[in-house]
């Protein structure tokens, strides 16, 4: 195996993360094909993975790519893999092209924090510049993906960072990719088409089958193991059960989303939209509206 970005997390398993939006790609190998999870920002970055695949990994055939959820920076880079069935649940394939005018948007009005979250300007011009390529192949609870020597699972357990995040497992490996489910490095991502009172259940579910050597790769960052999901499904937890509080209470939005707590598991200056999700799901009365 020659040098390349991919690293090797369990057999024929592989991740490679790349510094703009500090994001993540994953890899599995097998007998009759290889499976790419999440293809990056745009064209030219997708297009880059498929160079280092090719590099790397010397006659391998992509020939599905998996996304992890709808989100423009695991998405964009579909379109470089031309020969390959795109897989996605159906949430996610249903706002595809909402989402990613949404962000066109939002980069043409604002190219935002470049530096600090690793893109330049020429990366922005790319996101732009990327034709949409969506699913060939959609699921609502799980699917399967056969690679002739082993088998990879999609499943999709409920509403958390958005309404079609699935989890991707190689149980020969003992592997386990969560998307945007869970993040390492940094908080996990509550914009405004999060799911904040589901999100602690949606994870709770998926650690049914992630046990102490489990190996699970987030959307950002580094591979985890148990403890961390642990961790990171107690905090939003604890910031549904206080969202929910303060909600019932009756307390106003913008109080909401200004009135510290020691119990909040994340900087007030990034729950903004949590908060306003969570307005928009409960009702004062507790019923639920979304
Ligand atoms: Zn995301």
């Amino acid at each position: 195996m020659s040098v390349g970005p991919f690293v090797e997390v369990a057999d024929r398993v592989f991740h490679a993360r790349f510094p703009q939006w500090d994001v993540g790609v994953g890899l599995v190998l097998g007998r009759d094909g290889a499976v790419v999870i999440d293809t990056r920002a745009s064209a030219v970055q997708g297009g880059e993975v498929v160079t280092a695949v090719r590099g790397q990994f010397p006659g391998t055939q992509v020939s599905h790519v998996v996304n992890t959820h709808v989100h423009f920076d695991h998405t964009f880079g579909n379109i470089a893999f031309a020969r390959a069935t795109v897989h996605a649940h159906e949430a996610a394939a249903r706002s595809m092209e909402a989402d990613a005018a949404r962000i066109k948007g939002l980069f043409a009005a604002d190219p935002g924090d470049g530096p600090e979250l690793g893109y330049t300007a020429s990366d922005v011009a790319d996101v732009l510049a990327t034709r949409l390529r969506e699913p060939d192949c959609t699921f609502a609870a799980s699917a399967t993906i056969d690679l002739g020597d082993r088998a990879v699972t999609l499943l999709h357990t409920g509403r958390g960072h958005t309404d079609g995040d699935i989890a991707i497992q190689v149980p020969d490996a003992d592997v386990v990719f969560l998307g945007d489910l869970v993040e390492q490095s940094a908080h996990p991502s509550l914009g405004l088409d999060c799911w904040p009172l589901e999100w602690p259940e949606t994870l709770g579910s998926h650690l049914t089958w992630i046990g102490s050597d489990t190996v699970v790769v987030p959307g950002h960052g580094r591979p985890v193991d148990e403890a961390f999901v642990c961790r990171q499904r107690d905090e939003l937890g604890a910031l549904a059960g206080l969202l929910r509080e303060r909600r019932l209470i009756g307390m106003s939005l913008a109080d909401a989303q200004h009135e510290p707590d020691d119990r909040l598991p994340y900087p007030l200056e990034h729950l903004a939209a949590a908060v306003e999700r969570v307005w928009a799901q409960l009702a004062p009365d507790a019923t639920r509206i979304g």
